[in-house]
C-alpha cells in the first residue's frame, strides 16, 4: 500500500505528514501519547514545546535560525504559520502562546483529509512500507533498542555532551597554534585538526577559580542518572580537585608553543575541527552545565579566546540521537535500511526549529519518491542544505554532538572577508544566496510534481 508512516506527532513529524500530506501522498501518524508519557510532554497535543516557548530569533537577514524559519514559510511549512498565528510578543524572536499553538497544530493535521493518526507506541523498527522515524529526544525504550540492535549500539546515544563550539575565525591566532599532540596524524587534514591554547600557572588557577564560582544548571530528577560516566562536565572535574583538568583534557603534554618555543604551559585547552570546511572548532573534553552567560564568561578567559563567538554553547541533556554522519544518506534514508527515513531531533538536529525542518525535508523526500520523481538534497548554501549536509556527512562523526544550525556550517562566499566588522555584511550575503537557492529548489520541487 501506497502510504507514509510517520513515527512521532512533534515537531518534525507534524511537518513532515503536513508536506507530504500537501504533495497528495496518504499519511499516518503514529503517536504514543497520552497513552505512553514522556518525563517533559505535559498533554496529548501534537506539535507540544517540552521547555520554552521560543522558536527563537525571526531575523531572516542576520541570523541562521531566523533563515531556517524564511525557508520553512516559502515551502509552506505549517509549523512556522501556526506560530505565526499565535505569537506573542518576544521582540526579535518568534514566541507563541503554547497551548494553542500545539492544539492549533494537532486541529490542522486532524482535519487533513490525507491524514490519519493513530495513537499507538510503535515498538520496533517496521521491515517493510515507507516511514520516517520521528520519535524525538525521548523516543520510547523498546523503539530506542531496536533503533540500537539495527544501527550498532555505538551508533545511538542517550544523552548529549556538548562541548561549546566557537568560530574558527573568532580565535586569536597570535597566542593559539595548530598543532595535534605529538605531531600524531598521517595527512596534512589530520594535523590541522587542533588549535591549542596555552596557560601559565597563573591563568591556570584563576580558570579553576571562575569555574568553581560558576552559575550552573541543575540536572532535572532522572534527566541523565547514570549515563554520563566518563563524560564529566569541566566544572564537576574541578571539583573533584583543582589539578583534575590538567591531568585530563587541558594536560600540556605533546605539545610546542611556536609563538614561545621556551615557555612551559601549565595547561593547554585543545580545540578540534569541527566540520570538514574547517570554519568550526569544539573544545576539547569541555562539556559543561554552566548557563549561557557564564559559560562566555568564563571561556573567554582562555588565552587566545577571548574574543571568541560561539556557534553553540555546551550542555548535556537526555536525548536520544543516532550517528547520522555515518548512518543516513543525503536523503535521510538509514543506508542499511533505505525504507526508513530519520527526522527531527533523534537525527542530531538541535532545538524546535531544526527538528521541524528536517521534518519537512524528510517529508518532502518521502513523498517525491513516493510519487517516483525523487528530489535532490537541497543546496547547501541553503539553511536546509546546510544543516542537513553536517548531519549526513560533513560532521566529524566520532564526536558527533547534535547542532543547532548557523552560518559555520555554510560554504564562505568568496571575496567576503571574515572578521567580526564585516560581520553583517557576511550574513547578509549569506542570506541573500540562501534564500535564491531556496526558491530555485522549491520551483525544482514545484516543476517534478507537476509532471
Ligand atoms: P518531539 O517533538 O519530542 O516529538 C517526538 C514524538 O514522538 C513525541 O510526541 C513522542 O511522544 C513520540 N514518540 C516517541 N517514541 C514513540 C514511539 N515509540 N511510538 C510512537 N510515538 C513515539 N528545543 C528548543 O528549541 N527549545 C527548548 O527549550 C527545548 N527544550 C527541551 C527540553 C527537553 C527536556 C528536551 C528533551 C528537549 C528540548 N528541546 C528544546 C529539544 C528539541 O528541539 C525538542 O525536543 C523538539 O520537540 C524535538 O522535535 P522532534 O519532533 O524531534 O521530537
Amino acid at each position: 500500500t501506497n502510504v507514509l508512516n510517520i513515527i512521532g506527532g512533534g515537531m518534525a513529524g507534524c511537518e513532515a505528514a503536513w508536506q507530504a500530506a500537501n504533495m497528495g501522498v496518504q499519511v499516518v501518524i503514529h503517536e504514543m501519547r497520552p497513552k505512553v508519557e514522556t518525563f517533559a510532554h505535559q498533554t496529548g497535543n501534537l506539535g507540544e514545546m517540552v521547555c520554552s516557548n521560543s522558536f527563537r530569533s525571526d531575523d531572516d537577514e542576520q541570523n541562521a535560525v531566523g533563515l531556517l524559519h524564511w525557508e520553512m514559510r516559502a515551502a509552506n511549512g505549517l509549523i512556522m504559520a501556526t506560530a505565526e498565528k499565535h505569537r506573542i510578543p518576544a521582540g526579535g524572536a518568534l514566541a507563541v502562546d503554547r497551548e494553542p499553538f500545539a492544539e492549533s497544530v494537532t486541529a490542522a493535521i486532524k482535519a487533513h483529509p490525507n491524514i490519519t493518526i493513530s495513537y499507538d507506541e510503535i515498538h520496533a523498527l517496521p521491515s517493510e512500507g515507507t516511514w520516517i522515524v520521528a520519535t524525538g529526544p525521548l523516543t520510547s525504550g523498546d523503539l530506542a533498542t531496536s533503533i540500537a540492535s539495527a544501527t550498532g549500539k555505538e551508533s545511538l546515544a542517550f544523552f548529549d555532551a556538548i562541548a561549546p563550539i566557537i568560530y574558527a575565525d573568532s580565535i586569536d591566532m597570535s597566542k593559539a597554534w595548530m598543532q595535534s599532540r605529538y605531531d600524531k596524524g598521517e595527512t596534512e587534514e589530520e594535523r590541522t585538526a587542533y588549535l591549542n591554547c596555552p596557560m601559565s600557572k597563573e591563568q591556570y588557577e584563576a580558570f579553576i577559580d571562575a569555574l568553581l564560582a560558576s552559575d550552573k544548571t541543575e540536572f532535572k530528577e532522572g534527566e541523565t542518572a547514570g549515563y554520563f560516566d566518563g563524560c564529566l562536565p569541566i566544572e564537576v572535574m574541578a571539583e573533584r580537585g583543582r589539578e583534575t583538568l590538567r591531568f585530563g583534557p587541558m594536560k600540556p603534554v605533546g605539545l610546542t608553543n611556536p609563538h614561545n618555543p621556551d615557555m612551559n604551559a601549565y595547561a593547554v585547552v585543545q580545540l578540534r575541527r569541527d566540520n570538514a570546511l574547517g570554519t568550526l572548532f569544539n573544545i576539547v573534553g569541555f562539556q559543561t552545565k554552566m548557563k549561557y552567560g557564564a559559560q562566555k564568561e568564563v571561556l573567554r578567559m582562555i588565552p587566545g579566546l577571548e574574543g571568541a563567538e560561539f556557534a553553540r554553547l555546551g550542555g548535556i541533556h537526555r536525548n536520544t540521537f543516532i550517528n547520522s554522519p555515518t548512518l543516513l544518506d543525503r536523503e535521510m534514508r538509514l543506508k542499511s535500511m533505505p525504507h526508513l527515513r530519520f527526522a527531527g531531533q533523534i537525527t542530531g538536529v538541535e532545538g524546535y526549529v531544526e527538528s521541524a525542518a528536517m521534518g519537512l525535508l524528510a517529508g518532502r523526500m518521502a513523498a517525491s519518491e513516493m510519487l517516483g520523481a525523487p528530489l535532490p538534497a537541497p543546496p547547501r548554501e541553503t539553511a536546509m542544505g546546510a544543516l542537513v549536509a553536517h548531519i549526513t556527512g560533513d560532521a566529524e562523526a566520532k564526536t558527533f554532538q547534535p547542532m543547532n544550525v548557523n552560518f559555520g556550517l555554510f560554504p564562505p562566499i568568496e571575496g567576503i572577508k571574515g572578521g567580526r566588522k564585516r560581520r553583517a555584511e557576511r550574513y547578509k550575503a549569506y542570506t541573500d544566496r540562501a534564500k535564491a537557492c531556496w526558491q530555485g529548489w522549491l520551483g525544482h520541487s514545484a516543476l517534478d510534481a507537476a509532471e
